[in-house]
C-alpha cells in the first residue's frame, strides 16, 4: 500500500522587543543568570502584569504578512504545568481566542507551489532556562533571565506532504519574519523552534492517521531528517501490520534518529483557564490599519517585481530575494551596472559561494555592491576579460580593495591590441609545429588548444574573440 504523509508544524518564534511581555525587564541576550529580573518574571505573589504593545504589533504584523484574520477580541489563558524554570507554575499563553487565524503560506518546491493554511498565531511567554552540571559543579541552577521573552506560535494547518516541503515551508517563514524584522530568525540560538506533528495514510484517504509529536529540531536540515526519518519508521510499522503509537519523539541530532520521549498516558494535561490578570484585548480597525501601513515589501511581492522589473528568470527572482540584506544588494549592485541578469549571476554565483548565503555574510562581506557594479563595468568595457574577473573579485574578497586598484596593481588589463596578440600567436605556432599540422589535416578540436596557449602566454589577458580571430587567420 501506498502511504502518504500528514505534517503540521508548530514554530515559536522569538520576537525582537527590547523588553519582555509582561514587564520592563531586557530581553537582551547573554546576561549574568537572573539580572533581566524583577518581581513580574519572577513570578512574585501579588504582582500584575502589563502587556507590552510592541509584542501585540509585531504579532499583527506577522499576522497580515501571513494573510491571517486579525481578532478584534484575543484573550490570554494560564497554561499550567510545574517546571523549576517556571516560577508561577503557569505560562502565559492565548488558547480559544488568539490574536491571529486562518492566514496561509505559499511554498515554492521544485517549481510547484503549494499553499499551506496557518491554523493560529498567538503570544506567549518564554519560561527561563535550568542549567545542571556545569563544569562538574553537581548543582542545579535556574537562570529566570528569559522568563517572559516575547514569543509568537505559528500553527499550520497539516498541508505539508514531504519532509522538502516542510523545510520549504520553515525556510519561507524565516525569510518572511526576518523581512518584518519581528524576529532574528537563528535557529541554532533557538529564536525560531520547530515541533512537527506527522502521520500517515493511506493515498486517497481522508481521515487522519495517528500522529508521532517531534521536538528538538534546530536547523531546517534536521526538521527534514527528522521527518525523513519518521516517514521510514511509521511506514515500516504499518507495512509490518503493525500501529503508530501516539508519543512525543525527540530527534537525535548525533545518531540521525528519533526517539521515543513520552507516550501518550503521560502527556500534560494543561488545564487552560482565562487569565484574571489580564483583560481581553481589544484590537481596533485604526490599530490594525496603522500596522498595516508599516509592512514591508514582502518576499512574493519583490520576487515578482524582479521578475517584471529586471526581466530575471523565475528561479534568480526566488534566490535574490530569499533574503532583504541580499535583495538589497542585487538592487543597489543593478543601479550602477545596469545589466540585471549578469549582476544576478555574479551574486548567485561567486557572492554567494563566498558568503554561503548567510544574511550577516552578506552584510559584511568586502565586495560592496558598488565594487561589484565597477568590476562588472569593467568587464563590460572590456578592460578586463570574464576570466581574469573571477581573479579580481577573488582579491576583493581577499583585500576589500577596489577592483580598479586591483587591476592596476596586478596589471591584469585586458590586451585588445591586436599588434601585441599577434606577437604572441606567432610565437605559439611557431613553437608547436605538430598541433599545427594536425590543424590543417582538419582536426579542427585543436584551436582550442591553441588558445589555451595564449591565453597561458599572456596570463589570461589577451581578448579571447581577438585570440580566436587571429590564431583562424593564421593557422
Ligand atoms: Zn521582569
Amino acid at each position: 500500500m501506498e502511504y502518504e504523509a500528514v505534517i503540521g508544524l508548530e514554530v515559536h518564534a522569538q520576537l525582537k522587543t527590547k523588553s519582555k511581555i509582561f514587564c520592563g525587564c531586557s530581553t537582551a541576550f547573554g546576561a549574568d543568570p537572573n539580572h533581566h529580573t524583577c518581581p513580574v518574571c519572577l513570578g512574585m505573589p501579588g504582582v500584575l502584569p502589563v502587556l507590552n504593545r510592541e509584542v501585540v504589533n509585531y504579532t499583527i504584523r506577522t499576522g497580515l504578512a501571513l494573510n491571517c484574520t486579525i481578532n478584534s477580541v484575543s484573550r490570554f489563558a494560564r497554561k499550567n504545568y510545574f517546571y523549576p524554570d517556571l516560577p508561577k507554575g503557569y505560562q502565559i499563553s492565548q488558547y480559544e481566542l488568539p490574536l491571529c487565524e486562518h492566514g496561509h503560506l505559499i511554498i515554492d518546491v521544485n517549481g510547484t507551489e503549494r499553499r499551506i493554511g496557518i491554523t493560529r498565531i498567538h503570544m506567549e511567554e518564554d519560561a527561563g532556562k535550568n542549567i545542571h552540571g556545569e563544569k562538574g559543579d553537581p548543582s542545579s541552577y535556574v537562570d529566570l533571565n528569559r522568563t517572559g521573552v516575547p514569543l509568537m506560535e505559528i500553527v499550520s494547518e497539516p498541508d505539508i506532504r514531504t519532509p522538502e516541503e516542510a523545510a520549504a515551508y520553515m525556510r519561507k517563514l524565516r525569510s518572511i519574519v526576518r523581512y518584518l524584522d519581528v524576529c532574528d530568525g537563528n535557529m541554532e540560538e533557538g529564536s525560531l523552534r520547530c515541533d512537527a506533528n506527522i502521520s500517515l495514510r493511506p493515498v486517497g484517504a481522508t481521515e487522519l492517521g495517528v500522529k508521532a509529536e517531534l521536538k528538538n529540531m534546530n536547523s531546517f536540515r534536521n526538521v527534514q531528517k527528522a521527518l525523513e526519518y519518521e516517514v521510514k519508521r511509521q511506514t515500516r510499522l504499518l507495512e509490518e501490520g503493525g500501529s503508530v503509537i501516539q508519543e512525543t519523539r525527540l530527534w537525535d541530532t548525533d545518531r540521525g534518529m528519533t526517539l521515543s520521549m513520552r507516550g501518550k498516558e503521560e502527556a500534560h494535561d494543561y488545564r487552560y483557564f482565562p487569565d484574571p490578570d489580564l483583560v481581553p484585548l481589544q484590537v481596533d480597525h485604526a490599530w490594525i490599519e496603522e500596522v498595516k501601513g508599516t509592512l514591508p515589501e514582502l518576499p512574493d511581492a519583490k520576487r515578482e517585481r524582479f521578475v517584471t522589473e529586471y526581466d530575471l528568470p523565475r528561479y534568480d527572482a526566488e534566490v535574490l530575494t530569499a533574503s532583504r540584506e541580499l535583495a538589497a544588494y542585487f538592487e543597489e549592485c543593478n543601479k550602477r551596472a545596469q545589466s540585471p541578469k549578469v549582476v544576478s549571476n555574479w551574486i548567485m554565483g561567486d557572492l554567494l559561494r563566498e558568503c554561503k548565503g548567510d544574511e550577516q555574510e552578506i552584510l559584511s562581506c568586502p565586495v560592496r555592491p558598488e565594487m561589484l557594479a565597477e568590476m562588472i563595468g569593467m568587464i563590460g568595457k572590456g578592460t578586463i576579460s570574464g576570466k581574469i574577473a573571477k581573479t579580481v573579485f577573488a582579491e576583493m574578497m581577499r583585500s576589500g580593495k577596489s577592483p580598479g586598484v586591483i587591476v592596476k596593481e596586478k596589471n591584469l588589463v585586458q590586451i585588445t591590441d591586436e599588434g601585441e596578440i599577434v606577437k604572441i600567436v606567432e610565437e605559439v605556432i611557431a613553437a608547436n609545429p605538430a598541433q599545427v599540422d594536425q590543424f590543417r589535416a582538419g582536426k579542427e578540436k585543436v584551436l582550442g588548444f591553441f588558445v589555451g596557449q595564449v591565453m597561458k602566454a599572456s596570463r589570461g589577458k589577451a581578448n579571447p574573440a581577438a585570440v580566436n580571430k587571429l590564431l583562424k587567420e593564421r593557422l
